[in-house]
């Protein structure tokens, strides 16, 4: 059949290239507490990030699956129902397209002893709960990225 009336050309739709200049990264807040992810995901988008939030870490593979490698950096709370902290680390350390992705562990004082193995299992970095805002900044800059 012919083709119909003349073709309207649209742009392809780029909903992530609206940010044109610099590429926003994008950071996962899994925790348990909204009240702890709250916190951090305010923290986080103040320092820059576009926010996703997983409340533990069978939600945090769902959201990085549909994500892909968009998602840059991972902050992980340690005991979470269904998947914990340190599972989802050691399944994000086993999907080879995510060879870059940051992963920082949430901890509390009584948990640091494990944080031995959560760096064993590929974690880049852990940091205490509380914490202030310069000192997240703090961590980030070590494991490489400069909000
Ligand atoms: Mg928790």
């Amino acid at each position: 059949m012919g083709r119909g009336p003349a073709a309207v050309t649209h742009p392809p739709g780029h909903p992530q290239s609206v940010n044109t200049g610099e590429m926003m990264a994008k950071a996962l807040v899994v925790d348990d507490s909204r009240a702890v992810r709250m916190i951090l995901a305010r923290t986080l988008k103040e320092l820059g990030f576009e926010v996703r939030e997983a409340a533990n870490g069978r939600e945090a593979l769902e959201v990085i699956e549909t994500e892909k490698t968009a998602v840059s950096l991972v902050l992980a709370d340690w005991n979470m129902p269904e998947i914990n902290g340190l599972e989802l680390l050691k399944r994000l350390r086993q999907k080879p397209e995510l060879s870059s992705l940051v992963v920082v562990m949430v901890t509390t004082e009584t948990e640091l002893d494990q944080m031995a193995a959560a760096l064993e299992a590929g974690a880049n970095e852990y940091v205490m709960k509380p914490f202030t805002k310069d000192i997240l900044v703090e961590k980030l800059q070590l494991v490489g990225i400069h909000p």
